[in-house]
C-alpha cells in the first residue's frame, strides 16, 4: 500500500478488526451494486470511499427530479443521465482510486449470472421484486454473498445472505415468490422519507466492508426499522427445505 493510502484508510486501519490486512482485502475487492437509487448511493459513495478496489454499478434507470429527494450521489446537473453512469462520477470523485464501472443496462440472464459470478459481494439496492429474486438465484448459482436492502415510506428491512454458510437461507426462504408482501410496493407509488435510504444504505456498505475486510460477523437474520418510532428489530430466518431457489428438491 502506497503512504497516501495508509494515510486515506487510517482511520479504518487503526481498527483492530480491519487492520493492514483488512483494508488490502477492502482494496482487492470487487462489489456488485444493482440499483443506483436511494440504497445504491450511499453504498456507492461509502464503498468508494471506504477503498474497496472494484466497484460496478449497474442501472437502467435516467435521474428524475423526484429522485433528487434521496438519491444522494445525484445531482440537478444529473437530470436525464444514466444513475449508473452519474453515481459512477460521484463515486469516484470522492476516491479517484477505485476502479469503478457503470453498467447502463438492465441486468438479467446471462449479464447478471456473469456480473454476480464476478463480484466478491452483491448488493441489492433495487425496488422490484422481479430483479430481487433474479439477483437471489443468481448468488445462489455463483456462491456469492448477497446484502439486500429495502426501504419504503418509513420502515426499511436488512438481510444478509450467504451460500457459503450451510444453514443460511435465501431471499427466496424469506419471500417465498408467491407471495406479493408490503416490500411490493414501489417509492414511486408509496412515498419514502429522505434519509431512511442513507440508514439503509448505509448498513448495506458496512455489511459489504465487514464480509470484505473479514471483520465481525454477518448480520444473521432480517433487521427490520420503523422511523417512525426508531425501533430496529431482528428476526430469525430459517432456511426453507421447500424453497424453489435453495431447497433440497
Ligand atoms: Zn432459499
Amino acid at each position: 500500500m502506497h503512504d497516501l493510502d495508509l494515510l486515506r484508510y487510517s482511520r479504518q486501519i487503526m481498527l483492530e478488526a480491519i487492520d493492514i490486512e483488512g483494508q488490502e482485502r477492502l482494496l482487492a475487492g470487487h462489489v456488485l451494486v444493482v440499483g443506483a437509487g436511494g440504497l445504491g448511493s450511499p453504498v456507492a459513495l461509502y464503498l468508494a470511499a471506504a477503498g474497496v478496489g472494484r466497484l460496478t454499478l449497474a442501472d437502467a434507470d435516467e435521474v428524475e427530479l423526484s429522485n433528487l429527494q434521496r438519491q444522494i450521489a445525484h445531482g440537478e446537473a444529473d437530470l436525464g443521465r444514466n444513475k449508473a453512469e452519474s453515481a459512477r462520477e460521484a463515486a469516484q470523485a470522492l476516491n479517484p482510486g477505485c476502479r469503478i464501472e457503470a453498467r447502463t443496462t438492465h441486468l438479467e440472464g446471462q449479464a447478471m449470472a456473469a456480473a454476480v459470478a464476478a463480484a466478491d459481494v452483491v448488493l441489492d439496492c433495487t425496488d422490484r421484486f422481479s430483479s430481487r429474486y433474479a439477483i437471489n438465484a443468481a448468488c445462489r448459482a455463483a456462491g456469492v454473498p448477497l446484502v439486500s436492502g429495502a426501504a419504503i415510506r418509513f420502515s426499511g428491512q436488512l438481510a444478509v445472505f450467504d451460500p457459503r454458510d450451510p444453514e443460511g437461507p435465501c431471499y427466496a426462504c424469506l419471500y417465498p415468490p408467491d407471495g406479493q408482501g408490503d416490500a411490493a410496493l414501489s417509492c414511486a407509488e408509496s412515498g419514502v422519507v429522505a434519509p431512511l435510504v442513507g440508514l439503509i444504505g448505509s448498513f448495506q456498505a458496512l455489511e459489504a466492508i465487514k464480509l470484505l475486510a473479514g471483520a465481525g460477523t454477518p448480520h444473521r437474520g432480517l433487521a427490520t426499522f420503523d422511523g417512525l418510532s426508531g425501533e430496529w428489530r431482528r428476526f430469525t430466518v430459517p432456511r426453507d427445505p421447500h424453497c424453489p431457489v435453495c431447497g433440497e428438491a
